[in-house]
């Protein structure tokens, strides 16, 4: 069993940690709001990044974005100040692949092992170790890691070297982002021509064009619930990652302009801090209806 230092214990953080304790492994948490990880049972706490990370055979960390990274990873008393060559990094959060580059780069020129590998799956997933991770970096570090990605997850792909996996993670929620808007633009036409949304939700479930997102979505949409699993605001920055990366590549995503659009109306109509799900309430208003129960 492994040693591990975990940074991050927010929605996915927490989940994937106590997945790892079940696997046997020997976590020794950090997280900025200390408070916020203290129900996680069978972990070591450290009081600073420096005790998290030193000495372990993997560092993990799943951060909220590209400067929450900067900051705890490359900043003057972050991750990279204080990893040894024998420890294995492993950057679960969703941020741009230059930062992934730049951090790749910052490890290597330390001789510390280091593995992008963001994850699909959401809050309950997490809880449940059932994430779908895709990673970058070379085979060795791949195949020493799976024992503990194996434990976080239902699937682990190797997409290719040193930022494939950071990519992967932003062509994926361009899916995910295309689907929310329109699971939200087909039950906001279904409901204003007078459908059940039951009855829809149902036909949805069974055809060839189903998603889990739309299983696992539509009835609370139904509910009117938009507890966060995935935050608004997480969204937003991902929809951003997603057209900065497009740009560098010279590719047009006229879909992801459109979600970015009424991500930014659902941002200023204060639905940031509930679940990305919420822009269907700004699709539903503008088409006039109401699409709870
Ligand atoms: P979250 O609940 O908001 O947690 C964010 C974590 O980042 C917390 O531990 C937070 O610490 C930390 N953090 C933020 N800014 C920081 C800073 N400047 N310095 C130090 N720590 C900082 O987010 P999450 O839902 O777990 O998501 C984490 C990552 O996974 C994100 O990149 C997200 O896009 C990605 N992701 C999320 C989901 C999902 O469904 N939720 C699914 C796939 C991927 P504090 O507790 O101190 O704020």
């Amino acid at each position: 069993m492994a040693t591990i230092g975990y940074l991050g214990l927010g929605t996915m953080g927490a989940g994937m940690v106590k997945n790892l304790v079940e696997a046997g492994h020997e976590v020794t948490i950090w997280n900025r709001t200390a408070s916020r990880a203290e129900s996680l049972a069978g972990v070591q706490r450290a009081d600073s990044v420096e005790e998290a990370v030193s000495g372990r055979d993997f560092v993990m960390y799943c951060l909220a974005d590209d400067s929450a990274v900067r900051e705890v990873v490359l900043g003057p008393d972050g991750v990279l100040q204080h990893v040894q060559g024998p420890t294995t990094v492993i950057d679960l959060s969703t941020i741009s692949p230059e930062l992934s580059d730049e951090e790749a780069q910052g490890f290597a020129e330390r001789g510390v092992a280091f593995l992008d590998a963001p994850v699909f799956g959401s809050r309950d997933e997490a809880a449940g170790g059932g994430l779908w991770v895709v990673v970058g970096g070379d085979d060795a570090t791949f195949a020493a890691a799976r024992p503990v990605l194996d434990a976080v997850s239902e699937t682990v792909h190797h997409m290719g070297g040193h930022g494939a996996g950071a990519r992967m993670k932003l062509v994926g929620n361009s899916v995910v982002a295309a689907q929310l808007q329109a699971l939200g633009e087909s039950l906001t036409l279904a409901k204003a021509a007078g459908l059940d949304l039951h009855r829809v939700l149902e036909v949805l479930a069974v055809t060839d064009f189903k998603s889990p997102i739309f299983d696992g979505v539509g009835p609370t949409v139904l509910a009117d619930d938009y507890t966060p699993a995935f935050a608004l605001d997480l969204m937003v920055k991902d929809v951003g990652l997603i057209q900065q990366f497009a740009s560098t590549v010279g590719v047009t995503m006229r879909g992801t302009g459109e979600v970015s659009s009424t991500l930014a109306e659902a941002q200023a109509a204060g639905y940031g801090k509930e679940n990305a799900s919420a822009l269907i309430k700004v699709i539903a208003k503008q088409g006039g209806v109401d699409l709870a129960d």
